[in-house]
């Protein structure tokens, strides 16, 4: 019997996982350059978290959770988003009590029950990031710089920024008002007609063309925002554009959770397909408090490091294959005897910090050769009986197929000097 991973899985081998690896850490960096805090938070929560703070109304909740009860009774589920959970974990440790804004990311698996497509997955990936505690449009722009920086570094450019407010509870009320009115007299089927009624503002995400159709001339938010968050609005595309950050004033951009406030955003990429959503965030003024903390105003997005990969892959085309281990230095012992001082050598290659691996196993010269090359590495060092009476080792540089005897004792520092110059002449 063999096994398969569960439908609609997203899993990384090498060597596409060092691509996804590059995407997070593009991320991860972008972060950190902004003063941002790793955090690691729970996997799975109460369900109730998620039923409160994204929402009774959203497909995630209504539709998608992976929920279940565990041995002891209680009601949990694997977390389908971040948000709700980091501000969850940054109430309970009190960092609202401190400086603020509380700045943090994570990234991990995520999981909803959808119907698996290219791009769309039950398990998938995200990284996450949150600005927790003040209302400076700032933050706002800020997050997004974070996300858009990240995305260049990576090498994106087919992408587009969508921008938007949701307005606050304020504005927000007169608005979903005046857009059920509208929404009422059209002709649509049943389902969507509940929707109208629980979350009109989703209608307006409604990809099919007869409803798009029909919505063409739906009331917009920006139409009804009140003049904080107008003001508030103008003030992050001012921002946007004095950190040369394009973007596009989307109206009828509407988010999947419910809990979204004022500055909402979104990547989409041009090569993706159906699935081009790449990132997305916006405030969440409210949702501490749905969530039963103090009233704390926070912005942040998440990305699917799934998509960017594909993202990645399709602007890059053939050149995204990375190489599978980044192995600078490959060791080959020749004979029994010599496996000691190949792994010894490489043990202290590694530790003067050089990506360095080993034949294992007994194959004769031709096969460790073979996969010294196959291992991508620069050199490959060659220890035999000879070698090790004469106290040298012998370095095959194989890029252009030189060999020659280096004492075992400079061999490191010969290795160090040469693999720097090829890194030097490769940029
Ligand atoms: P959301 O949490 O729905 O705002 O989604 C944020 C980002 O996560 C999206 O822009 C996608 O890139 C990614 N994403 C959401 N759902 C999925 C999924 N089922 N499979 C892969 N990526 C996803």
């Amino acid at each position: 019997m063999s096994f398969q991973a569960p439908k609609g899985v997203s899993e990384y081998v090498p060597p596409r996982s060092a691509l996804f690896e590059e995407a997070r850490e593009a991320f991860n960096e972008s972060a950190r350059r902004a003063c941002y805090a790793p955090v690691e938070t729970a996997v799975f929560e109460d369900t109730s978290l998620f039923v409160r703070g994204v929402g009774e109304s959203s497909d995630v909740v209504r539709k998608e959770m992976y929920s279940f009860e565990t041995r002891g009774g209680d009601q949990v589920t694997l977390r389908p988003e971040f948000t709700a959970g980091v501000l969850r974990a940054v109430l309970e440790h009190n960092l609202h009590r401190g400086a603020l804004p509380v700045k943090v990311f994570t990234s991990g698996a995520a999981f909803r029950y959808e119907q698996p497509q290219a791009g769309r997955y039950r398990q998938f990936y995200q990284f996450d990031l949150e600005a927790i505690g003040t209302e400076d449009p700032a933050v706002d722009a800020e997050t997004i710089a974070v996300a858009y920086d990240a995305y260049r570094s990576l090498g994106l450019t087919q992408f587009t920024l969508l921008l938007n407010s949701l307005g606050d509870s304020n504005c927000r009320p007169v608005y979903r008002a005046a857009l059920q009115d509208f929404l009422r007299k059209l002709d649509l089927d049943e389902e969507t007609r509940q929707r109208i009624e629980i979350n009109p503002l989703r209608v307006l995400d409604d990809k099919r063309p007869e409803v798009r159709e029909q919505t063409a001339d739906a009331p917009y938010i920006v139409d009804y925002l009140c003049e904080a968050c107008k003001t508030h609005y103008d003030t992050v595309r001012a921002l946007l554009t004095s950190m040369n950050i394009p973007y596009q004033d989307a109206p009828r951009l509407v988010r999947g959770l419910d809990y979204y406030t004022r500055t909402t955003y979104e990547f989409d990429h041009a090569l993706l397909g159906a699935q081009s959503g790449i990132g997305g965030g916006g405030r969440y003024d409210g949702l501490s408090e749905d969530i039963g903390g103090p009233p704390l105003p926070g912005i942040g997005f998440a990305v699917g490091l799934d998509r960017i990969v594909l993202a990645i892959e399709s602007e890059r085309g053939a050149a995204a294959a990375p190489a599978a281990t980044g192995c600078q230095v490959f060791g080959v012992a020749l004979g029994e005897d010599a496996h000691t001082d190949v792994l010894t050598f490489i043990t202290a290659l590694r530790r003067a910090g050089v990506a360095a691996d080993m034949a294992f196993g007994s194959r004769g010269l031709k096969g460790a050769m073979k996969a010294a090359d196959r291992s991508g590495a620069r050199f490959a060092v060659i220890i035999g009986a000879e070698e090790r009476k004469s106290g040298t080792v012998s370095i095959k540089d194989l890029e252009n197929g030189e060999q020659q005897d280096v004492a075992a004792t400079s061999a490191t520092d010969w290795l160090l000097s040469k693999l720097r110059r090829a890194g030097e002449e490769a940029e």
